[in-house]
């Protein structure tokens, strides 16, 4: 049988490019092993509420697991995922045309540096292309949002278990928000626990499936502790956290009092005959970091208060 290899060349970057994927190599290194504060923080948390010897033994293996990742550098999570980015940028943003090259560079390189697993499967053709990096990966959602030489962007790893559970469709009009709790209630009583909770859980709200699924992934972005700013979705995120705590998943299914960090709701207008649901689900290692950067590079970690690359 023929084996098949996916050609990758390194690309040719102007020395601020180059910059600018060396930091990013860097920070992938640390997405991978160290979580962001808000996630630990939840987790410390969650681990309080819990009474009984095994639901503190899986929280007390996470806490170890993550002294040691700390410790020796090396991923949190033997999956770390399949690369993504979220971004935000000013249109006077002066490594805008390099962009694409720096982010498929990033990942490579920071696949032989961190180590990362490697999780880029050729679709239909089945071979692994070993580095990370294939068509389409990684995955690159990106606005222009305004005239300035800014950007800010979101890395996540998506890993196989937390990315399971995600679907989005469309609902009749008549079927209301109550079917958008259905909808993402069965998807957390059927798959849920294929996602390693205590869970992050996103919900996007809009009018096709496309536009609903990249608001749930969107929603995952957001910090573990914080509510949208419209009360409605603020009531279905506390309302969907309370029933999911209350299907009891726990700690890595293991039964317990709190099965998800938080329910984030992303919502955006929508066709009057048609509302799509989305749902995307982070694991308890929801590697998700975030970096601004600005024209000079000079860039700052929100999510990972005192690391340094
Ligand atoms: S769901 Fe998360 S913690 Fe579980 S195996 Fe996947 S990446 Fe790792």
């Amino acid at each position: 049988m023929d084996t098949m290899t996916y050609d990758y060349t390194e690309p040719v970057l102007s020395p601020k490019g180059q910059k600018m994927r060396d930091i990013l190599a860097d920070y992938i290194t640390v997405v991978s092993h160290r979580l962001p504060d808000d996630v630990t923080k939840k987790l410390v948390e969650l681990s309080k509420i819990e009474v009984d010897p095994l639901q503190r033994l899986i929280y007390d293996t996470m806490m170890e697991n993550q002294m040691l990742a700390g410790k020796l550098k090396r991923p949190s999570c033997q999956d770390t995922g399949a690369l993504q980015f979220f971004i935000k940028c000013g249109a006077k943003f002066p490594l805008l045309s390099e962009l694409n090259a720096i982010l498929k560079d990033a990942v490579y390189r920071a696949t032989k540096q961190a180590p990362l697993r490697h999780n880029a499967v050729q679709t239909f053709d089945e071979f692994n292309t070993g580095m990370n990096i294939g068509d389409g990966i990684p995955s690159v959602f990106m606005q222009i949002v305004d005239d300035s030489a800014d950007i800010e962007m979101y890395v996540y790893m998506a890993g196989g278990g937390c990315t399971l559970p995600g679907e989005a469709k469309v609902l009749m009009p008549g079927e209301g928000y109550e079917g958008v709790v259905r909808f993402v209630m069965d998807r957390m009583t059927s798959y849920g626990i294929n996602a390693c909770p205590p869970l992050l859980v996103g919900v996007g709200v809009g009018t096709s499936a496309e536009t609903a699924a990249l608001n749930s992934k969107l929603a995952l972005m957001r910090r573990v502790d914080s509510v949208s700013p419209n009360k409605n979705a603020a009531k279905l995120e506390h309302l969907l956290e309370d029933g999911i705590n209350h299907i009891g998943l726990g700690p890595q299914g293991f039964g317990g009092k709190a099965s998800v960090m938080g329910v984030n709701v992303i919502n955006t207008a929508r066709h009057p005959s048609a509302i799509g649901v989305g749902v995307s689900t982070g694991c308890w290692s929801h590697r998700r970091g975030k970096i601004n950067f600005d024209s000079d590079l000079n860039y700052d970690l929100p999510l990972n208060e005192g690391v340094e690359l």
